[in-house]
């Protein structure tokens, strides 16, 4: 069945990012719960039709640890809209400040990093997937403690498209060295991502930025020192840092796979595959899901906080 506009009832605004606006929406034909993201585009209709064809194998990619893809279609000329597989407890940005304190519990990480990695590889054997955009917004998690992924690059129009409207769109902090410098990247580009994320969730604030800054850094100037650091610096650690919150140091076997995620030199890091054939003594146990149980209870907790956060806002 194809999915159209009509048949969609906005139950309420999920979010904005540089591409679009994503909703919560009710598709009355099957009563199903969708995410709905429009992202305005000014290219030609050719170039449209394109992406919509692009688009299309998503479809194909069907795996717990990525979001499931509905559908996509133009809508007034000047929009894309595409729709997913909605997912309760909201992305990773969003859980963080329910958090009390704002860290990611040791097991939630594992689990995590477990399922990120499934993800990543599952997308690049079976599609030659690259995510190209690994980062707290872009992965959610549902009540029952599953992670999966969103957002990644399948469409080369829809990145180009995007990329013309403004330079430094998608330019981020969670870029890898190798990226930043224009050289080849690939699979293990999203792994440093990924370790980038890790610490953020394990200490609980944004790694490249100064003490106090919240978000990144806004115009050219800001995002081109940045950039330089990254190229320039020694990677992110949290190994021998204390946290904020516990005064504690930090878990040694996390310390050290995040180390192993943050290898500047590409040719040195690992693949996801890599990662997880052979494993991390931090992933121990986690294809046999021995962490699903507290992850479980966890998100039950964060379900309840987001859901009466949400009819607050209401
Ligand atoms: P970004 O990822 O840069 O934040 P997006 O436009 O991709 O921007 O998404 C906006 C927000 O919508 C995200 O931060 C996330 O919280 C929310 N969101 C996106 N997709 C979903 C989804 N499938 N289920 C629930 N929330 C989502
Ligand atoms: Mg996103």
């Amino acid at each position: 069945s194809k999915l159209d506009e009509k048949d969609l009832v906005m139950l309420k605004k999920l979010g904005s990012g540089n591409s679009g606006t994503v909703s919560k929406v009710l598709h009355v034909p099957s009563q199903k719960t969708m995410a709905k993201k429009v992202i305005l585009i000014d290219s030609k209709s050719v170039i449209q039709t394109q992406i919509i064809r692009e688009l299309r194998i998503l479809h194909e990619c069907r795996s717990p640890y990525i979001i499931e893809f509905f559908g996509a279609y133009i809508n007034n000329y000047n929009t894309i809209v595409l729709c997913m597989e909605y997912c309760n407890c909201g992305s990773l940005d969003k859980i963080l400040p329910l958090c009390d304190p704002p860290q990611f519990p040791l097991y939630a990480l594992k689990k995590l990093s477990y399922s990120i990695l499934s993800g990543l590889t599952y997308l690049h054997a079976k599609h030659k997937i690259i995510h190209r955009d690994i980062k707290p917004s872009n992965v959610l998690m549902n009540h029952v403690g599953d992670f999966k992924l969103c957002d990644f690059g399948v469409s080369r129009e829809l990145t180009n498209s995007l990329a013309m409207a403004d330079t430094f769109v998608g330019t981020s902090m969670y870029m890898s060295p190798e990226r930043i410098q224009g050289l080849n990247y690939g699979v293990k580009s999203d792994v440093w991502s990924m370790g980038l994320m890790l610490i953020e969730l394990a200490k609980g604030s944004p790694v490249w930025l100064e003490e106090g800054e919240e978000e990144s850094p806004q115009g050219p100037e800001g995002i081109l020192d940045l950039l330089q650091r990254i190229v320039n610096e020694p990677p992110p650690t949290l190994t021998n840092k204390i946290s904020p919150y516990t005064k504690k140091p930090y878990d040694r076997q996390l310390c050290s796979f995040i180390e192993a995620c943050l290898v500047k030199d590409d040719s040195l890091r690992k693949s996801p595959a890599e990662l997880l054939e052979e494993p991390h003594g931090f992933l121990a146990g986690t294809n046999m899901g021995v962490y699903d149980k507290d992850v479980k209870i966890w998100a039950k907790k964060i379900r309840k906080i987001h859901k009466a956060k949400g009819e607050n806002s209401h």
